[in-house]
């Protein structure tokens, strides 16, 4: 059975011959041109419009050599072109003759940015039916979302994803994300400025259906400049992190960092993490601390806690806790266990900042 594709070629083929032909004995009447290119349409039995060929022939080009054309066929035949212009002939064309690399490629591009603009609104099912049905007018459209969107699936990409407890953890580094953002910044940099960034570490829910939820690690710097958050690092699982050998990578890199400056351009920048700012929830989970529904949670001062229908703080007065006191776990009421960024000299009181955003417009007023 003759396909679509070669069925409508034929037809194209059949209409350029006979426009051709006409051309070749009456080269001065253009509208004979126009007439029997419907004529021809309409002897095949089809819809102008509907197979394309119709609105093609709106946009094509008819030149006729006039002084050449004496009639004859052959070396003296009239130059004839006929351009089709439509983005779906030309589509044909390039899937028939160059396997697909034209305007399909710009299809699937397009669609691709399409589909990534909305990527919220429109999921991976809608795409895939959405795909189901231009498919079959575009060979060159993949049949799995995944395709087009060019999702990374490579063996290098997935050996460097860690295994962890209960979910895995991939690095995209500390040191990258910093010198992407320097990149724009770094002939107004001299090797005396250090440079300072906060990191913020929190849940982020995926799917409504499931439990699975991201745990990314941002960073952004604070000084000499302020930048863009970057992504330091993910956390997948399908509940938060259980203990924090997920921070492994983090550690090591910082610890590294600490010791031996960012290089860049010939200059050399000390780096430090000037704070942690996260919600309640993140920072007992980093400082590895009981929650903040537990008699020690304050997380400045040593009061306990005294139930009455709901925990109260009523001790303005209480020692105030320090890095040095968290570091040793002198409060045997608060910790749960060491945490790795004590090691790194992170000051464990200090700088986890209580910020202005979370204790008020997250906290009070909401
Ligand atoms: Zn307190």
């Amino acid at each position: 059975m003759m396909s679509y594709r070669t069925f409508r070629r034929n037809i194209r083929l059949n209409v350029e011959r006979d426009i051709a032909d006409i051309l070749c004995n009456d080269s001065n009447n253009m509208s004979d041109v126009v007439n029997a290119d419907t004529a021809s349409c309409s002897t095949v039995g089809l819809n102008v419009d509907a197979c394309g060929v119709g609105s093609s022939t709106k946009q094509s080009e008819y030149e006729c050599d006039n002084e050449n054309n004496d009639g004859a066929i052959g070396a003296d035949m009239p130059r004839f072109q006929y351009d089709f212009e439509t983005s779906e002939s030309d589509a044909d064309d390039d899937d028939d003759d160059n396997g697909g690399d034209g305007t399909s490629d710009s299809i699937a591009t397009l669609l691709s940015q399409w589909a990534v603009k909305y990527i919220g609104s429109v999921s991976l099912t809608c795409l895939l039916d959405l795909l189901a049905i231009l498919k079959p007018h575009s060979s060159e459209l993949p049949r799995d979302p995944r395709s087009l969107l060019k999702t990374v699936r490579t063996p290098e990409v997935e050996s460097c994803i860690r295994h962890v407890s209960h979910g895995s953890y991939y690095h995209f580094g500390i040191e990258k994300g910093v010198t992407d953002q320097l990149r724009n910044k770094i002939d107004c940099l001299t090797c005396s400025n250090a440079i300072s960034v906060q990191i913020n570490i929190d849940g982020v829910p995926l799917f409504k259906s499931t439990n699975g939820q991201f745990w990314p690690m941002l960073g952004k710097i604070s000084f000499p400049f302020v930048s863009d958050p970057f992504v330091i690092g993910i956390f997948y699982g399908e509940n938060k992190p259980s203990n924090l050998d997920f921070l492994a990578d983090f550690v090591s890199e910082y610890q590294k960092l600490k010791e031996s400056g960012i290089a860049m351009d010939d200059k050399r920048f000390c780096f430090h993490v000037s704070a942690f700012i996260c919600d309640t929830p993140a920072r007992c989970l980093v400082k590895h601390v009981k929650g903040h529904t537990s008699y020690a949670d304050c997380e400045r001062c040593t009061v306990s806690g005294t139930w009455h229908d709901k925990m109260t703080f009523p001790d303005l007065d209480a020692p105030k806790r320090t890095n040095i006191a968290f570091d040793e776990m002198q409060d045997s009421e608060r910790h749960k266990g060491p945490s790795p960024l004590s090691d790194l000299g992170v000051g464990m009181v200090s700088q986890f900042v209580i910020d202005y955003m979370h204790l008020i417009c997250l906290g009070v007023v909401r």
